[in-house]
């Protein structure tokens, strides 16, 4: 899964040589905060997806923690874009971690305590397996996203992961390959690292985004996309019900990319199999990367190996 190379405090290092101290903030706190982001092989070389998108959010999130990141943007990115040629990759899953480090184990970090940035770049195929064809057996969970002014959603933060973990664990043990989670009101969220999407009757329904997700950038291609193929679709609350009389539900996700909801809890959602909305989403985002979709928003970042 590892390569060659990673980045790490302006370096480009070997993948073994880059560790940290025991002591680290981010270890005993949570105080991380990170992307996920993926590079597809298109006929025209290596490039990112939104990858503008991904290192805004970055900001945004470290913003909300009062962690300096120290670079700017433009400097992630072209070590972003770099990593990939050191690497010599057609394709990846890119990983930036910006982290309070070693300096003292107060649960407020002294003042010019340090940050640790990092950028990881992963071969990883389909998060959720043949899920991304077959469709997801998933299940609803025991276990409630964080509640509005408890841990902000909106920031990608690591330690809102270990809501994370505990959804995704769940499922996993009942069998499922997702758990989707209800919000702090007892209406659908997300699921552990997805947001979630119903059609009903032709129309595209989703959570807003204060329903407790983190505002996804695939969500938000997804609802372009939609607008393009002259989709309905309505941000708005949800039921959990609502996953019981849906005709289509899919799962959005840097890592699961558009994956089809074939079952919710053990219930098939309409025939068992991925319904034709889902299907055209899927073709119209994956077209972006093999050239049968336009990318009419500039989404595609080049990596311009030389
Ligand atoms: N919700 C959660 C909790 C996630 O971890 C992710 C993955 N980053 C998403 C939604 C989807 O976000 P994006 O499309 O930006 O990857």
């Amino acid at each position: 899964m590892n390569t060659a190379f990673l980045w790490h405090n302006g370096q480009f290092k070997p993948w073994a040589e880059a560790t940290c101290h025991v002591s680290t903030h981010a270890l005993h706190y949570g105080s991380s905060v990170f992307e996920g982001e993926r590079v597809y092989a298109t006929p025209k070389g290596p490039a990112y997806f939104r990858l503008a998108e991904h290192t805004a959010r970055l900001f945004e999130s470290a913003n909300v923690y009062g962690i300096e990141i120290g670079y700017s943007p433009e400097q992630i990115n072209a070590a972003c874009l770099e990593l990939i040629r050191v690497n010599r990759m057609a394709s990846a899953y890119v990983r930036p971690i910006v982290f309070r480090g070693a300096g003292g184990l107060g649960v407020l970090p002294q003042e010019g305590a340090p940050v640790d940035v990092a950028i990881m770049a992963l071969n990883w195929g389909a998060y959720l397996g043949e899920a991304v064809e077959k469709g997801a057996d998933v299940c609803v969970s025991s276990w409630n996203r964080p509640a509005p002014n408890t841990l902000p959603s909106w920031a990608k933060a690591g330690g809102n992961y270990l809501s994370s973990q505990l959804i995704a664990a769940e499922a996993r043990r009942g069998g499922y390959d997702e758990g989707i989670a209800l919000g702090h009101n007892g209406l659908l969220s997300e699921g552990a690292g997805e947001n979630l999407f119903l059609v009903k009757k032709g129309k595209l329904l989703t959570p807003p985004t204060s329903a407790g997700i983190l505002a996804g950038i695939t969500r938000d291609s997804v609802i372009a996309l939609a607008a393009d193929l002259g989709l309905q679709l309505e941000e708005r609350d949800l039921p959990r019900e609502a996953l019981y009389s849906a005709d289509e539900i899919f799962m959005t996700g840097t890592a699961a990319e558009i994956t089809p909801v074939r079952s919710v809890d053990r219930k098939n959602v309409g025939n068992g199999t991925p319904g034709p909305i889902t299907r055209a989403l899927q073709q119209a985002f994956f077209g972006l990367f093999d050239g049968r979709t336009e990318d009419r928003r500039g989404w595609l970042e080049y990596v311009d190996v030389v």
